[in-house]
């Protein structure tokens, strides 16, 4: 695939100063729209995780009138429901050395130099604040026994900063947002479209005014116009059609964005968690995540020798090899998810590897049920054990759990400035859908803090700086048109070729060849080979694919099939970026490029910078957002 470089790219809102005044500074400027203009201005919202539902519900509140939009049956089951382990906060409840400055170092460090520092400062800044707000509305945080919150550890942090709810924490604060939305919505601020996918970008001279939705229960095509869009539509793990994301997650907002103009930062950045149950069979469309928390108590180890079949128990301590502990003694078993994959697969390569196929490393409560007793391990984990026990059969509490990699969350995502803003101006990008604060690997837990770090307090002060300006002129109607046209180009298309294969089919060739050719280790060869297989597969989609039903109705094959679609174009620039980034950083690792221990070599001197990708009809555009690092010296990273 060619591509050309275009000009540098700068974020022109990035503050300037010292860095713990610059958030400060950016909202002191920001221009403020008056009570009685905000009535009048209309924001969309397309999303109701914990980043879009906090931010429509932020907005209602600021008196704006807001619509939202979500795919589900209800804006409770947008995916931020699966988040299990916790999030992140430099609250130092523990005085164990935690503060904003080592929140933000540690994230920088964990994302492997590969993050902008005025936004991760923010963020930790602003990490305090989430956990008041949520408790304010009631989440029910686990407390100690004296009723203060309680904390934990997460990977790539010596400090517990993790607040959580048991294994539930996406959900309760889910709740949290999802019950200031439904107040809004009581308000009449926010008018709530549930079942309904956004499907096109509205532009209008250069703004971002609209979308074109398709009403899932109808079939119905829909045109919404406003002062600004809003899109929060999570990340695009599927596109390796197995994940731990929940099977909707999908492209097609952020990518149909990118179609319009927002440029796409670092798709090749992609997240692959630790400690998932392994893959059991072909038939198989879902990987079940075993939170990274679990390494709070829980073990990793291999048996010492090749090919070893006995019982787990009946391997004995010396000849067990607790590989993490071993290699990386400061961090230990919570080293980064980026750092703890990578040597769970070359245990595995080693031939060391546990049950069926080799495929799986132990995660081990015994030392810990023996230490704090059973008890305390379920009150902590009882959730997690349960569910593992229903999936494999094996009960966690008498043997080891099998754990192995698997796909997990997407730090790539729309090119935002420090305002959240993309490339098309109004139209702003929140949470995972954006690129903006995790460098080339998020820590554990900082998700929740970033989705609602945006949501309820960064979107609501820079957008309203945006609205500030308006009235923009009148919505061009030949725009509108125009998109809804390509709607419904796209669906006849769909439903016109009438093949013989399904589209579950293609994504999931298409998903094991983005995990064989571009997942947790990269070559130059695998990169090229999926850069040439990728658009034959796109081709036979087209001809081959089958979609049936009507566009007129509640049709499950027709959204899939245009999911797929679209999954197609952004697995060919995730491809390209990482063939282009030359260099190891973070979850993007080049075996060409890897130290004498193995670890990730990045090249600063030629990829310190953010790749961020414009579409164009002569192929794509490479333009280079230099990062500068002004408080946190970029060292190669070690948790040895
Ligand atoms: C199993 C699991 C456990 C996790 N645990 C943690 C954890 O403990 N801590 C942590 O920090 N992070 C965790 N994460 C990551 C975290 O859950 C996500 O990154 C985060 O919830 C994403 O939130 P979001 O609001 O950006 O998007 P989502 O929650 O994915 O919401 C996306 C929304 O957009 C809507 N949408 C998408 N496309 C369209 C469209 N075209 N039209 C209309 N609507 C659309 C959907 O309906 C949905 O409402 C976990 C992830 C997984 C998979």
């Amino acid at each position: 695939m060619k591509y050309t470089e275009g000009s540098e790219i700068r974020d022109a809102k990035a503050p300037s100063g010292p860095i713990e005044e610059r958030w400060e500074k950016r909202k002191f400027s920001a221009k403020l729209v008056n009570p009685a203009n905000k009535r009048k201005l209309h924001v969309i919202v397309v999303g109701t995780g914990l980043a879009g539902g906090s931010a429509a519900a932020t907005l209602g509140e600021l008196g704006y009138n807001v619509t939202s939009f979500c795919y589900q049956d209800s804006p409770r089951r947008a995916h931020s429901i699966a988040a299990q382990g916790g999030i992140n906060a430099a609250k130092n409840y523990r005085g164990d050395g935690d503060s904003i400055y080592r929140l933000f170092y540690d994230t920088v460090k964990g994302g492997d130099f590969r993050a902008r520092e005025s936004n991760v400062y923010r963020l930790a800044q602003v990490s305090v604040n989430i956990i008041d707000q949520a408790v304010a509305q009631g989440v029910p945080f686990a407390r100690e026994y004296g009723g203060l919150l309680d904390t934990r550890s997460f990977g790539g942090a010596q400090v517990s900063r993790t607040f959580y709810a048991r294994g539930q924490t996406g959900q309760q604060l889910l709740l949290g947002a999802y019950q200031a939305l439904e107040r809004q919505v009581a308000a009449g601020t926010v008018t709530m479209h549930t079942r309904h996918e956004m499907l096109d970008l509205i532009v209008s001279e250069g703004r971002a005014r609209g979308v074109i939705v398709r009403d899932m229960v109808t079939g119905e095509i829909e045109r919404h116009v406003a002062d600004a869009v809003v899109l929060a539509t999570g990340g695009y793990g599927n596109v390796f059609f197995l994940s731990t994301n929940a099977k909707g997650c999908n492209t097609t907002a952020i990518w149909r964005a990118h179609e319009r103009g927002a440029y796409f930062a670092n798709p090749c950045y992609t997240q692959i968690h630790p400690t998932c149950i392994p893959v059991s069979g072909e038939y198989q469309s879902k990987l079940t995540l075993m939170s990274e928390s679990l390494r709070n108590d829980g073990r990793v180890w291999v048996p010492l020798r090749k090919n070893d079949t006995r019982a787990p128990g009946d391997i004995p301590e010396q000849e067990r090899d607790y590989y993490l502990e071993r290699i990386y003694p400061a961090f230990g078993n919570l080293v980064p998810r980026d750092i703890a994959s990578r040597a769970a697969k070359n245990v595995c390569d080693e031939g060391r590897g546990v049950g069926p196929g080799g495929l799986g490393v132990y995660l081990d409560f015994r030392d810990a049920i023996g230490r704090l007793g059973r008890d305390a391990v379920e009150k902590k984990y009882g959730n997690l054990f349960e569910m593992y026990e229903r999936i494999t059969g094996e009960n966690p509490y008498d043997v080891p759990m099998r754990i192995y990699p698997a796909v997990h969350y997407t730090m790539g995502g729309l090119w935002v400035d420090y305002d959240l803003q993309s490339t098309i101006p109004g139209l702003f990008v929140i949470g995972e859908a954006n690129f903006s604060d995790h460098g080339a690997n998020r820590l554990g837990a900082s998700a929740l803090m970033q989705g609602l770090a945006d949501g309820y307090f960064v979107l609501p002060t820079t957008l309203g700086d945006y609205l500030a300006d308006g009235p923009y002129n009148d919505v061009d109607e030949e725009a509108v048109a125009a998109a809804e046209i390509r709607v419904r180009d796209k669906i006849d298309r769909l439903l016109s070729v009438n093949g013989t294969r399904t589209p579950d089919s293609f994504h999931r060739e298409l998903g094991k060849l983005m995990w064989d050719y571009c997942g947790m280790e990269r070559t130059e060869e695998s990169l090229r080979k999926a850069l040439e297989r990728i658009p034959e597969l796109r081709a036979e989609f087209w001809q081959n694919v089958k979609v049936t039903g009507t566009a007129e109705e509640l049709n499950q094959v027709l959204e899939k099939a245009g999911r797929v679609a679209d999954f197609f174009d952004l697995a060919e620039l995730m491809c390209l970026d990482a063939l282009v980034r030359t260099e190891s950083c973070g979850g993007h690792f080049r075996a060409e490029s890897q130290d004498s221990d193995g670890e990730a070599l990045r090249d600063d001197d030629r990829f310190a910078h953010v790749a961020a990708w414009e579409r164009t009809p002569d192929g794509p555009v490479l333009h280079k957002e230099p990062l500068e690092y002004e408080y946190v010296k970029m060292t190669q990273r070690s948790y040895k």
